[in-house]
């Protein structure tokens, strides 16, 4: 199977900085995987550095197949329109849409039929539980309300791959089971590829593999495997602490 996502020796520097140090890092196709790491560890910058926001400073990238140094801008566009989705912290709604319309609008702006946005947009809307909030603006709910919003903009289009950076982290523990039982609900029916930031145990406990970082490179790696979910948590947990306390 090609993988999603692979990267060679990926370095990334901000000035004299190395933020980023030679990662290896395969992802195939329907993973759902948690990227655990101290603050600083350099989570954020590997998630935009594979979603085409930032760019490499050195090493490889392919994204399903294509060297990313090969793609041009157009091609890259095309990629984050037709491929991802992306859930990040600062939510990105236009203040000047309703609810609804911000959520529907990647769909409007690909010229899909009313009543087919519609179909979409029901269940997960139930799932997440912002059936209520369809006609308020952005200003008018709450940050855990707006990360919703945003979760459900990004999981509309049916995305291939789904960047999602600290999607819990402004939520209750309800509406964080619920935005993450939606996640696994998209990866088991469409196969859809997560990559999840995240520093909370419990969000990771539902990803089959999490990835440890550490100073801008990877230093662990834990399957779920067969386990359940609990036995996975406590093995994350067990793991944190052999790594030397808190991920935060
Ligand atoms: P994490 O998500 O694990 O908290 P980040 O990827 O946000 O870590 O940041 C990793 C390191 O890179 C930090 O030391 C941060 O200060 C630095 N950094 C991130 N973005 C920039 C930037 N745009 N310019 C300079 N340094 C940056």
């Amino acid at each position: 199977m090609q993988p999603v996502i692979q990267t060679k020796n990926l370095s990334k520097q901000y000035g004299a900085t190395a933020v980023l140090k030679n990662i290896d890092l395969t992802v195939q196709p329907g993973e759902f995987t948690a990227i655990m790491g101290p603050s600083g560890s350099g989570k954020s910058t590997l998630m935009n550095v594979l979603s085409t926001i930032d760019k490499l400073s050195g090493g490889e990238v392919w994204l399903e197949g294509k060297a990313l140094l090969d793609l041009k801008k157009s091609a890259l566009r095309q990629f984050r329109q037709e491929r991802v989705g992306f859930i990040f912290q600062d939510y990105n709604l236009l203040d000047t849409l309703t609810v609804k319309e911000n959520i529907l609008l990647p769909l409007s702006l690909r010229g899909f039929k009313a009543d087919e946005m519609e179909r979409r947009l029901q269940p997960i809307l139930q799932a997440l539980g912002i059936e209520g909030i369809l006609a308020k603006y952005p200003s008018e709910i709450s940050g855990g309300q707006k990360q919703r919003v945003a979760s459900a903009r990004a999981i509309i289009t049916e995305p291939a791959i789904v960047f999602a950076d600290e999607p819990t982290g402004a939520l209750d523990s309800r509406s964080a089971t619920q935005l993450l039982e939606q996640l696994v609900g998209l990866n088991e029916t469409f196969g859809t590829t997560i990559l999840m930031v995240t520093h909370d145990t419990y969000a990771a406990s539902y990803c089959k593999r999490v990835i440890f970082l550490r100073d801008g490179g990877i230093v662990n790696e834990i399957y779920a495997g067969e386990m359940g979910q609990k036995v996975f948590y406590d093995r994350i947990l067990e793991t944190q602490s052999l790594m030397g306390g808190k991920l935060r």
